[in-house]
């Protein structure tokens, strides 16, 4: 991709107060765009790292045998009333049709994927199944704030899974964490502090919850610094200092922000539209349920949260929107405007993903800038002082190295 063609440029000034850092780089560096509180456009480089982040969970997700299918946002209210959500989930975002029927915009799909399961499930030979989509969720927050990290419209991938007994929901469901724990780690986050907690108006059964150490987090975090144990400061007796009842490690207190949650349903929703399947000896059961989140948008903001520097945003390199940035400097002489674009083509023939800075207009100063805020792992830079070689810097480091293009590639 060519920088002067690429919609959605950097920005120097930005007049917007940012509550979140991910807010602020991720609107300067030209990857998302606000149109309301709480709303936002994903720009091309966005979208770049929003569909790659979608790719890495859909894998794991198909890897754990789970089916992709796709259902809708619009929920009418009869579905939500014969679960007793209607009126008890508070930030459930309501509209009405022009004849007076009333519709839910979805935040979560229970009253869709339990109807739909119920066509399908018949006997324990139809056992277990698991479904998930990936869609826009939306929640009424009153007021909402810090960026994609919490929105009124934002990604999530949510997976369902149904089973004949509780032993093989609970299987599942510790298959799920360590599904969620690699999604976690191959989009560059490894620190994940897992909390056992009460799932609020979603269920009265056990839930787990995801979260990544931010200060623009929204919860307090008692976390153990060795493993993945924490706890919500709120409703435990341990408190910083004490030793983690896991593995003896120092436990430490922090803001964090959820990334995905799991929920146990039991058989709430197979109730709720009596979904029964036959047993092996004949007998109707109500299937047990599990309900799986990752808020996709908002896990995109947690990573630049935890993965930045003073001058921009450092994407961990599976997830970045291109794996190269190519910095054409002194692009009015034209041998080295001749090698950079010689470089960008062999590159791009390589199947190396790469946006090539190609502003004549724009001094080396600019151009080092916007690298560094956009954030791309690996930087190049052809100019006149480089010669015949070529300037290469990982993002992270600060001492760049001058190499041959014969050694390029092996390094990227
Ligand atoms: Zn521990």
């Amino acid at each position: 991709m060519l920088y002067s063609k690429l919609f959605g440029k950097t920005k120097k000034k930005v007049s917007q107060q940012f509550e979140a850092k991910s807010h602020e780089l991720l609107t300067k560096a030209g990857f998302i765009d606000q149109v309301a509180s709480g709303i936002f456009n994903f720009l091309t480089l966005g979208k770049k790292v929003l569909t790659k982040i979608e790719n890495i969970i859909k894998e794991e997700m198909n890897a754990l045998g789970a089916q992709e299918i796709l259902m809708p946002s619009l929920h009418p209210k009869t579905l939500w009333q014969q679960t007793n959500r209607w009126d008890t989930v508070d930030v459930l975002f309501k509209t009405e049709s022009q004849l007076g029927q009333e519709y839910a915009f979805a935040p979560t799909h229970e009253e869709t994927v339990t109807p739909l399961a119920k066509k399908f499930i018949k006997s324990y030979k139809d056992l277990p199944l698991a479904l998930y989509h990936i869609t826009a969720k939306f929640r009424d927050e009153p007021r909402p704030k810090s960026g994609i990290l919490r929105g009124r419209e934002f990604g999530m991938k949510d997976l369902y899974s149904f089973h004949e007994n509780k032993d093989d929901l609970k299987n599942f469901y510790q298959k799920v964490i360590d599904a969620y724990l690699k999604i976690f780690k191959r989009c560059g986050l490894s620190n994940i502090k897992i909390t056992e907690a009460s799932g609020g108006s979603f269920t009265k059964k056990f839930s787990h919850e995801f979260n990544v150490l931010t200060p623009a987090g929204e919860v307090d975090l008692l976390y153990c610094q060795k493993c993945s144990f924490a706890q919500n400061e709120e409703i435990n007796q341990l408190k910083p200092g004490d030793s983690c009842p896991k593995c003896k490690g120092v436990l430490k207190k922090d803001r964090a922000i959820e990334v995905g949650n799991i929920f146990d349903l039991g058989t709430r929703f197979s109730e709720a539209f009596d979904l029964t399947y036959t047993d092996k000896k004949g007998k109707k059961q109500y299937p047990f349920m599990g309900c799986y989140g990752i808020g996709t948008t908002r896990l995109l903001g947690a990573i630049v949260e935890v993965s930045n520097d003073e001058k921009g945003i450092i994407w961990p390199f599976d997830i970045s929107p291109y794996q190269v940035h190519l910095l054409g400097l002194d692009l009015k002489d034209k041998k080295v405007k001749n090698m950079s674009y010689n470089v960008y083509h062999q590159l791009l023939n390589h199947g190396i993903e790469i946006l090539f800075d190609d502003r004549e207009e724009v001094s080396a100063g600019e151009k080092f800038a916007d690298a560094d805020l956009i954030g791309i792992p690996i930087r190049l830079v052809i100019s006149q002082k480089t010669g015949k070689k070529i300037e290469f810097k990982k993002r992270f480091e600060k001492t760049p190295l001058i190499i041959d293009f014969s050694e390029l590639i092996s390094k990227i």
